[in-house]
């Protein structure tokens, strides 16, 4: 019903002449994927991933977006800028963006809805903390991030938005949420769609991935879960045969 998506996010990794390597590694390995497949690069590898993805399977997105159509807003890169390079996925409010760059909720819905102004598909991440966890607030925690990021987005977007489910705690560090934790929040993330728009709409149209330490070795057991549908990757999508075990995961 919901179609898996496994995503890769590069972070701040790979040159071109590595874009074009891990590409041409890569496209023979995920041909037959049953799941959508998409990288997420770095701005200056965008174009030479678009350029080595043609005629594969892969899409290709960018980790970031500002909200604003041009102006005065030095070092960022607008919609329509992705949109002439070709690139047709765009990551959203990153944790690494919401710790180390301020994004907040309000900034993360403003992008969002740029984005899809512009005809990109969004993957809007969401995730607690560790102190939150601990203090008992998880759900608060993404149905508050949930809620504010898919503000005054209508109901006709819900194809064009992916929610990534990744614990703060999970990301980068080795640790991933059990496979049961993370389909009791993807769960608790779906309810609040449901809320929002329509029980039917969030069964049937709305895809959440988790992501957090996603690897080969844990990749087969969270996309068990029947609220998994599909992963945003870090670390393991630099690895063309690691990244393509877990997309093989994803059916
Ligand atoms: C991420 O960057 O979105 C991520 C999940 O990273 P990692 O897989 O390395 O934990």
């Amino acid at each position: 019903m919901r179609k898996p998506i496994i995503a890769g996010n590069w972070k701040m990794n790979n040159n071109v002449a590595a874009t074009k390597a891990l590409v041409a590694d890569l496209a023979p390995l995920v041909k037959d994927a049953t799941c959508d497949v998409v990288i997420c690069t770095p701005y200056t590898s965008l174009a030479a991933a678009v350029e080595a993805t043609k005629g594969t399977n892969i899409k290709v997105g960018a980790e970031n977006v500002h909200w604003a159509e041009k102006g005065a807003f030095t070092g960022e890169i607008s919609a329509d800028m992705l949109v002439e390079l070709g690139v047709e996925y765009v990551i959203v409010g990153h944790s690494e963006r919401r710790q180390y760059f301020g994004e907040t909720d309000a900034t993360v819905n403003a992008r969002t809805k740029a984005a899809l102004a512009k005809g990109l598909k969004v993957i809007l991440c969401v995730g607690e903390t560790l102190e939150e966890r601990e203090a008992g607030i998880t759900a608060e925690v993404v149905r508050r991030q949930t809620k504010v990021g898919f503000a005054g987005i209508p109901a006709s977007e819900l194809d064009n938005v992916v929610i990534a489910y990744e614990p703060v705690w999970a990301i980068g560090t080795g640790k991933t949420a059990t496979a049961q934790e993370a389909n009791d929040t993807i769960k608790v993330i779906r309810d609040c769609m449901a809320e929002l728009y329509c029980d039917k709409c969030a069964e049937e149209r709305v895809r959440i991935q988790y992501g957090g330490s996603m690897n080969a070795k844990n990749a087969e057991e969270l996309m068990a879960q029947p609220q998994i549908d599909g992963g945003l990757i870090g670390g393991a999508s630099l690895k063309a045969v690691d990244f393509s075990i877990v997309v093989a995961a994803g059916k």
